[in-house]
Formats: C-alpha cells, structure tokens, sequence
C-alpha cells in the first residue's frame, strides 16, 4: 500500500516549475491574486451586472469543488442561473478509457442530484473531447453541450447543432463557442477592460446581424473581478439595444426546440457560461490529490 499522498503547496509550486517551466509559475501567481477575492463576492458581483436586464448566466462547475461548497451552488440556481456539469475531477477526457469517461460524467451528475440541484447541461474540462463523447452525451440525458463547439470546426457556427450517429440524430444540443474567452483575452493576450468590451461587442454585433448565437466562456474568477465585471454589464447592455436574448442555455434549447425561433422580437440569442474550477486557490492542490487518490484506487 502506497502512502496516502500529501501535498504542500510549495511543493506543488515546486512541481509545477519543474514540470511546466517559468511560465506556469506566473500564471499560479496569477491565480493566487485573482482568489484572493471570495468566491461569493465574485459570483454577487457579476449577478448585478446582469440584473439590469434581467440577463441569465450558466455555470459549469466541477462536481467535486461543488460539493465543497453546496451553498454556493444552490445560491447560482436560486438566483435563477443555470448549473452545469464540467465534469467530475477536471481531467481530460482523451486520457480517460471510455469507461472512465462515463463514469466520471455519470459520477459528476450524482453529486449535483445529491445536492438537489438540477443539471442539463455539460462543459468538459479544457474543451477537450474524444469524437464519441456525442454518443457518450445522448446517452447520460445532457441537454446541452457548450464545449464540443470549440473545435475548429464548429468554432464559427451562429446557430446549435446536433451529432449524427448510425443515421440517428443525437439527443444533445451542441452550442457553438466563441474563441474570445477571459483567459485568452486576459491572461494570454494581456487586453485591458476597454479593449475587452470592444472586441465583445463586435463579436455581437456581428452574430445580431446574422441572427444567431453566441456562447462564450467567461471564468467567474477573472470575469467577477472588480476590473472586468464592468465588461459583462457593458456586453449586456449591448446585446439587450441590438435586440439579444439572453437566457439561460437550458431555456434557449427549450424554446429553440419548441419553436424553431427566437421569443417575441429577439434578434439573437447571447448564451453567457464560465466555468467554475476552484472556488478558492488551494483547490487546485486539492485536485492534484483528488487525481492522485483516483489513479491509486483506479478500480472505483
Ligand atoms: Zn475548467
């Protein structure tokens, strides 16, 4: 029997530059700054944002890190949101065996019933996807989808789209998302709150001319942060003048799927969704044992 693992946060640090190089280490620093603001505040923050126009938001949540927090979970619905599944540990899908995939979607969704939360919808960690996760998907019940419409190809739809298998067409709705998402506006690109806005609005503007959707992924931890919330309040005051909707994702599919339209005068549909992958920055570290831990009692 293997030690039970234990797991420093220097360490981690330490494994981490080891691993990945100067570059991952300043982005852990940077992840630390952004956690030193609660959770909580984060989340009541960008709710203001949206209450204006009465905008609705989706969270993919790991199902672990919920568990951690059940309040913070049921304050997201309870405000009228919608909470999704991305996944059970935060583990990418193409290294799991198609066992292990299931199980850990399966798994994630138990732990959002036991919290008496609804989930429909599912984002996988890091967008990453194995080509019969659809199948995978339609069998599980998941309504919608908001990751496997970043692959490239899907990447410049404006509308939903389904998955064909053996001449039948896949219960999920896949959503396409945009490439414009906070961390690589923030982190990889260096923008600052007014060159976000611009870009969003033109990302908008541009979907509202065509009729469509538009999904993006915005991480509370960086979008609830007192510098970018304004951005969201900015992008829902636009999407709302260039006449958008903005429910959330579960309500758009529905209606979608009834209608074959937009309600009333809607323009376009704006789908806003950001996963949730710690609430605070030891989680991270958590998940490292969490991952440690599963791989040592592979057989679950
Ligand atoms: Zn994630």
């Amino acid at each position: 029997m293997r030690r039970p693992t234990t797991l420093s946060a220097l360490g981690y640090l330490r494994q981490l530059h080891k691993r990945w190089g100067v570059r991952s280490l300043v982005q852990a620093l940077k992840m630390y700054r952004f956690h030193r603001v609660p959770f909580e505040t984060l989340l009541t923050d960008m709710f203001g944002a949206l209450d204006t126009y009465a905008a609705k938001f989706a969270f993919p949540i790991v199902a672990l890190v919920a568990r951690m927090r059940p309040d913070l979970v049921q304050m997201i619905e309870r405000e009228g949101h919608e909470v999704a599944s991305h996944g059970f540990n935060h583990l990418r899908y193409p290294n799991l065996t198609p066992q292990a995939r299931e199980e850990d979607i399966v798994s994630s969704l138990a732990v959002f019933e036991s919290l008496g939360v609804r989930v429909r919808g599912f984002r996988a960690p890091y967008n990453n996807y194995t080509d019969d996760m659809p199948l995978l998907l339609d069998r599980v019940g998941i309504l919608w989808d908001g990751g496997f419409g970043y692959r490239p190809e899907h990447r410049g739809r404006h509308m939903f789209f389904h998955v064909n298998h053996r001449g039948r067409r896949l219960s999920t709705t896949f959503i396409p998302l945009n490439a414009w998402s906070d961390d690589r506006m923030i982190d990889t690109d260096g923008m600052g709150p007014s060159q976000i806005t611009r870009r969003l609005v033109h990302e908008v503007t541009r979907v509202a001319d065509l009729g469509g959707v538009i999904m993006f992924d915005f991480h509370p931890v960086r979008f609830g942060q007192p510098q970018y919330v304004g951005c969201l309040a900015r992008l829902v005051e636009e999407a709302h003048s260039l006449g958008g909707w903005c429910p959330t994702p579960a309500e758009a599919v529905e209606y979608w799927g009834q209608h074959g339209r937009w309600p009333g005068d809607a323009r376009f549909c704006l789908l806003l969704t950001g996963d949730i992958d710690n609430w605070v920055f030891s989680d991270y570290l958590r998940r490292v044992i969490w991952a440690r831990q599963a791989r040592h009692l592979r057989v679950r």
